[in-house]
């Protein structure tokens, strides 16, 4: 059987003034599936994630759940599900974690904004615990997960999760790697994963595109990434 394709993009291209940030990008995510896009500084993932998410103009189709969008501002993607976690986090420092989360989650009666969050801090234990401590005073790592739980609590079709990891201590990399771990077993939700660090990506991914200059220069399975990619890039 056919699988589903949740979100089509074909033939994308994308620039800054002259400078061309991605060049005839092509990539199909089905519905369920997690899908790492890996590749290097500036190779061009921040700039897919924000076409996807209709912060920036480009050229080419974005088909999502079967129909091809036309040029809907980035709150009405949001709202038809695409949620991206961005690298820089964006959190509210001055508010508490508890806050944060609740914030996202406006558009949610009471009672599921509740049961959401507690769902949250059984994913993030460590966030249950820094409940009513405000955001600011998180570590790197404990604002990374923040920002993945707020993201979560919009209830996303698809999760784009950019670069979760940078910057990250190893015993955080572990916790977050177990988080993702947790929502692929147990939830249906779409993932797209924007990764420097293969090590980390590739055991959360059912396929895998690698981006280089712009370009998508090689896609397959975790497996045959491995094997295939150079012992320099792995
Ligand atoms: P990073 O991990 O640094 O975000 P990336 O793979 O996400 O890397 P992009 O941020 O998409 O890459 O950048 C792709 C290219 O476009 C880079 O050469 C970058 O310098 C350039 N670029 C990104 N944003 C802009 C901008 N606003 N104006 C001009 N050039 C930009």
């Amino acid at each position: 059987a056919a699988r589903k394709a949740l979100l089509k993009v074909d033939n994308l291209s994308l620039f800054y003034g002259k400078a061309q940030a991605l060049d005839d990008v092509s990539l199909t995510v089905h519905a369920g599936e997690f899908v790492s896009i890996v590749g290097l500084n500036g190779a061009g993932k921040t700039s897919l994630f924000n076409a996807i998410s209709g912060l920036v103009p480009y050229r080419g189709t974005i088909a999502w759940d079967g129909v091809v969008r036309g040029r809907e501002s980035a709150a009405v993607i949001a709202r038809s599900g695409i949620v991206q976690c961005p690298e820089t986090r964006e959190l509210f420092g001055a508010m508490s974690v508890a806050d944060n989360l609740d914030l996202a989650a406006q558009h949610l009666d009471p009672r599921e904004v509740a049961e959401r969050r507690e769902w949250l801090f059984g994913l993030f234990p460590i966030l249950k615990a820094r409940g009513g401590q405000e955001a600011r005073t998180l570590s790197g790592g404990e604002q990374q997960m923040l920002a993945i739980a707020r993201s979560l609590m919009m209830k996303p079709r698809l999760l784009i999760l950019d670069e979760p990891t940078l910057g990250l201590a190893p015993v955080i990399l572990g916790q977050l790697s177990e988080a993702l771990g947790v929502l692929r077993a147990t939830t249906d939700i779409t993932v797209l994963l924007g990764e420097q660090n293969v090590t980390f990506a590739l055991p959360h991914a059912d396929r895998v595109y690698m981006l280089e200059h712009a370009r998508i220069v090689w896609q397959g399975g975790p497996a045959r990434f491995a094997a295939e990619a150079g012992t320099g890039y792995l």
